[in-house]
């Protein structure tokens, strides 16, 4: 099949080339019939393209081979599968990689990666940049919202972490990159559009192949999103709760003002499949004094009453001028085996990447006003 190109005569001539890296079927689709490709065979090459760009890993038209070499030298002038520029990455002495994700000028936002002991590992991917929920304990909380992520620049994050720990193609046995968690920055429940077609692009088998079910969405709590998240997804549910009464929780998760608890749990026990095989997975950030009793633990339970759950209790990151202080080793233990013996799995979740500044909330501001040398003698210096 011979196609045309005719650059000139194309709308929006004389672009910049874009990248098709990290678009999604119908995105690609689309493309190619602005390139001009027939309709009919638009999606085949979208397809092609998908598979060479999200299974193999492909950053060059020109390899790939079963599509005709005209349209790969078409395909070379009109587009790229550059990914987004890594303005800084970083590696704990734990094995967290952390990167610094230019999307555009002065538009970065956070990935990190933590690979687990037992081989599995979780990229932490960023919905926005900035976020407009003002939570009192998050760093990113005290940033402006600078805008959404498009999906492409949401599954560019992970074809960044793909290519640093080499697991191309995705059907590789052994990947060390096995679950994705929307917990960098933002909330992924006001950009869920974007969000739902990451996710369609980062589980497509003939794609990238991270199942659904080992991708997790954390939200504050948009209580009228929840259920639409999971018919749209069919992603796992996280809540980051860290508080159990309303008055406490209108303070320190200021999107409950809008959405009470009440309001919150009755959209959680309408998430699709829950009972069946999914249970959803609570944070809850402990903060010394300010919602760490045992009376709360025992609260806690209540509040879950019915719910399959997972308690993650998160150890407070402390950051720069920030207003609490991470409760006691003990009184965190102590805290988890109340959850414990009432039949939840509450693990405490350990500090991971501390070196490189990679824990929650720490995204971006530190990397943008510090060298990474100057954050790594900080690092040492607080560890001894
Ligand atoms: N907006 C979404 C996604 C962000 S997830 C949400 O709130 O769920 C980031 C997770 O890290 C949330 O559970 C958040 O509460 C937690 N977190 C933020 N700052 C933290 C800090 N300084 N220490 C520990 N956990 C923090």
């Amino acid at each position: 099949m011979k196609v045309e190109l005719d650059l000139s005569k194309r709308p929006d001539a004389a672009p910049a080339p874009k990248s098709l890296a990290g678009l999604s079927l119908p995105a690609l689709k689309a493309e190619m019939e602005a390139l001009g490709v027939p309709p009919k065979k638009a999606g085949m090459r979208a397809k092609q393209i998908r598979r060479w760009a999200h299974h193999m890993g492909c950053q060059d038209f020109m390899a790939m081979t079963d599509i005709a070499k005209e349209l790969r030298e078409q395909l070379t002038e009109a587009y790229h599968l550059d990914r987004p520029e890594i303005a800084d990455h970083q590696v704990s002495v734990d094995g967290t990689q952390k990167w610094l994700v230019r999307f555009q000028p002065g538009v970065e936002g956070e990935s990190v990666f933590i690979p687990d002991v037992s081989k599995s590992g979780a990229l932490c991917v960023s919905s926005q940049v900035g976020c407009t929920l003002n939570c009192t304990f998050c760093h990113t909380g005290t940033q402006k919202l600078v805008r959404n992520l498009t999906a492409q620049e949401i599954v560019a994050q992970v074809l960044i972490a793909r290519d640093a720990i080499e697991e191309w193609p995705s059907s590789m046995e052994n990947r060390r990159l096995t679950n994705i968690v929307f917990m960098g920055m933002g909330e992924p429940l006001y950009n869920l559009d974007n969000v739902a077609e990451a996710i369609d692009t980062i589980s497509d088998g003939d794609g990238i192949a991270i199942g659904r079910r080992r991708i997790t969405v954390s939200t504050a709590g948009v209580a009228p999103k929840i259920p639409e998240l999971g018919q749209r997804t069919g992603a796992m549910l996280a809540i980051s709760l860290h508080a159990v009464r309303d008055d406490l929780r209108d303070e320190i998760v200021p999107i409950n003002r809008k959405y009470d608890l009440q309001t919150l749990f009755e959209a959680i026990r309408a998430y699709p499949d829950l009972g069946n095989s999914k249970r959803v997975t609570f944070e809850y950030v402990m903060l010394k004094g300010v919602n760490d009793s045992l009376a709360e633990a025992r609260d806690l339970v209540k509040l879950l009453r019915g719910v399959p759950a997972k308690i993650n209790l998160i150890p407070f990151n402390p950051w720069p001028g920030s207003p609490y202080e991470c409760s006691d080793w003990e009184t965190i233990e102590a805290f988890a085996e109340v959850v414990n013996r009432a039949g939840y799995a509450s693990p405490i979740r350990t500090p991971r990447g501390r070196d490189i500044f990679a824990a929650c909330g720490q995204l971006r501001s530190e990397s943008v006003k510090k060298s990474a040398a100057e954050k790594r003698r900080e690092a040492l210096a607080a560890e001894h």
